[in-house]
């Protein structure tokens, strides 16, 4: 398994957590071909919870994001978001990856990231190829 996502891509989810006091967050679009997530497209949306220890994507905002881009033919593969700490799942993502079990791109705002994906209850780190 393993997220393939373009360089520009995540400097710009990178460079906006650096710069934000709350966490921000948003979706990956691209499509999957066998168990491997290759991201073409991202969208932040804004975290309505406007909490530097949470998240929660505007609903609204979240759902027509989505129906743009399936009607460019791209499904969610991944969603990201950042952490004012470690890049790793807190407890909060875990019950969250269970409601969305896509892969979860986490960032710091200091330039670290990791990608993580809850599979038969467990957390697996998922490999990030960039390009
Ligand atoms: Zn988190």
């Amino acid at each position: 398994m393993m997220l393939v996502l373009k360089n520009e891509h995540l400097n710009e989810i990178l460079k906006r957590a650096e710069e934000s006091p709350v966490e921000i967050c948003g979706l990956l679009f691209g499509k999957k071909k066998d168990t491997d997530a290759f991201v073409e497209e991202i969208r932040f949306i804004k975290n309505r919870l406007n909490s530097p220890y949470a998240f929660e994507m505007e609903p609204l905002e979240m759902i027509r994001a989505i129906d743009e881009a399936e009607e460019r033919g791209l499904e969610v593969v991944g969603i990201f978001h950042s952490h004012l700490c470690k890049p790793i799942p807190s407890e909060g993502d875990r019950k969250g990856m269970e409601n969305w079990p896509v892969i979860w791109l986490i960032v710091d705002n200091e330039g670290n990231y990791g990608a993580f994906m809850l599979e038969r209850g467990s957390i697996k780190e998922v490999k990030i190829q960039t390009v």
